[in-house]
């Protein structure tokens, strides 16, 4: 898109340089950072979102997988606005609370599957993971049980990046050079279709993934095995969808176990799959704690919650042991202008009837992304709804990746950026996972940028003697 004039209220060079000089970003490249800078995004409105000097998106990542409502939902700024006058900030420790906390609470289990009923609040994914676990280990040690420790995550999971959520994490480079914590996580296979065993068809690979599972707790023995904890469609890891069956069956052989599941819900819950939880709906899954963030307040504030069973519940918020205090918690859990501007969210997710936009639409984005696999290096289109993926290699018949330094995720994202697209790359994958209003006719055009942010890449990696 063309050009607009150059705001003129904030000063673009200024900015960059003082980003450049103070700011160290999260997840960033500092041999791409210290010469390209920053890119200050400074307006957002509906699907799209605008940088410095005037440039307009569509944003295909809604966020950061967060922003399920939409930019510039006026009404969530003036609910937040209206809280932080009226009573900004206050403990929630002991017995003390605030109504948008309690408010959020109430409707939270209202949605949640039917066992689903406390809501422990936190500052956003990782911490929600990061309590989870520490409330799975108390459980434990008030039951009697305290050799229940070990955690089972997943090759590729992407969990959060405090140090015990960066443990649960696993995604090789996100801990390259980082420590993580020693003994407490065993990281099983990844559901990868697209990556699966050479001969294996579905229903032969899902049974192999369980068949781990039960070798696993055979080898470490359930009494020493607390929880296995999952995101229901793996999301930073390369939105991985499992077979079918996989979850339910899975959930089966921990039961027989006294092994907790813990879905990690942080991207999927809130519509991007066409239900406000994908647990129940989607994949036939009762799990013991549902964990949220992100689209629990589109991103209008930090916001993490942990839903726990009533089950967990009994154990945890029942005096007995030392005493019946349960010693942890956020200065900010139950924040209320953070709980107003969730309870807001998810008016306007109801309202607007966006779970089922997400149903209608979400088939017809899958449909047209995969028509993207004809450029030749498309290896994979897949994922579901609005939590979608395309997986570049150099080789589709042997799906051989292009090496590290062609950053062809890069390069794609950035050709799509050139043609008014924001895409994500992750490694050699993009992610494309909108804002829940996309319509039809965005899909139409998101694609259609794709397609030829596609074709110039192919080009540019021709040039540069990859392909
Ligand atoms: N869990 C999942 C599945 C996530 O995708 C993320 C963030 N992308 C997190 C947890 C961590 O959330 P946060 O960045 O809010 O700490």
């Amino acid at each position: 898109p063309a050009p607009a004039p150059v705001p003129t209220t904030l000063d673009a060079e200024t900015l960059w340089r003082q980003d450049r000089d103070h700011f160290v970003h999260p997840f960033t490249d500092f041999s791409v950072f210290h010469d390209k800078g920053c890119e200050l995004i400074t307006d957002a409105e509906g699907i799209h979102v605008q940088d410095i000097h005037g440039n307009r998106f569509i944003d295909g990542i809604a966020g950061l997988w967060c922003v399920n409502v939409g930019h510039g939902r006026a009404e969530i700024g003036q609910a937040m606005a209206e809280q932080a006058t009226r009573m900004a900030y206050f403990s929630t420790f002991n017995n003390l609370s605030n109504a948008p906390a309690t408010r959020l609470a109430a409707k939270l289990a209202e949605l949640a599957p039917a066992h689903l009923n406390h809501v422990f609040y936190s500052c956003g994914g990782s911490t929600a993971n990061d309590a989870t676990i520490r409330l799975v280990h108390y459980y434990f040690n008030r039951l009697g049980k305290p050799n229940k420790k070990r955690i089972l995550s997943r090759h590729n999971a992407y969990h959060g990046t405090t140090y015990l959520a960066a443990s649960l994490t696993g995604i090789e480079s996100n801990n390259w050079e980082f420590d993580t914590l020693d003994g407490l996580v065993t990281h099983l296979s990844e559901a990868n279709l697209y990556r699966r065993p050479e001969g294996m068809d579905e229903a032969q690979y899902c049974d192999h993934l369980v068949a781990e599972l039960e070798a696993t707790i055979a080898e470490i023995g359930a009494d020493n095995i607390a929880a296995f904890i999952a995101e229901p469609i793996m999301g930073a890891g390369g939105v991985l969808v499992a077979p079918r069956g996989y979850h339910a069956r899975m959930q089966e052989v921990l039961r027989a176990h006294d092994i907790l599941y813990i879905a990690d819900e942080v991207v999927t819950g809130f519509g991007r799959l066409g239900h406000i939880f994908a647990s129940e709906a989607v994949f036939d899954t009762q799990p013991d704690v549902i964990n949220l963030a992100k689209g629990l307040s589109s991103g209008y504030a930090p916001l993490g919650a942990t839903l726990i069973s009533d089950r967990l519940y009994e154990v945890l918020g029942t005096p007995q042991g030392k005493g019946g205090v349960l010693s942890t918690g956020f200065t900010y859990s139950g924040h209320p202008v953070s709980c107003a501007a969730a309870l807001k969210n998810i008016e306007i997710l109801e309202r607007e009837e966006l779970c089922a936009n997400v149903r209608e639409v979400g088939p017809y984005l899958e449909q047209a992304l995969a028509t993207l696999s004809r450029h030749p290096t498309v290896g994979d289109v897949r994922g579901s709804h609005f939590m979608m993926c395309i997986e570049n290699v150099a080789d589709k018949d042997t799906k051989a990746l292009f090496p590290v330094d062609a950053r062809v995720g890069d390069r794609v994202a950035f050709e799509a950026q050139q043609r008014g697209l924001i895409i994500r790359p992750v490694g050699h994958l993009n992610v494309i996972s909108p804002p829940l209003i996309w319509t039809r006719d965005t899909v139409d055009e998101a694609v259609a940028i794709l397609d030829e942010a596609l074709a110039a890449t192919a080009e540019s990696l021709r040039r540069d003697g990859y392909l």
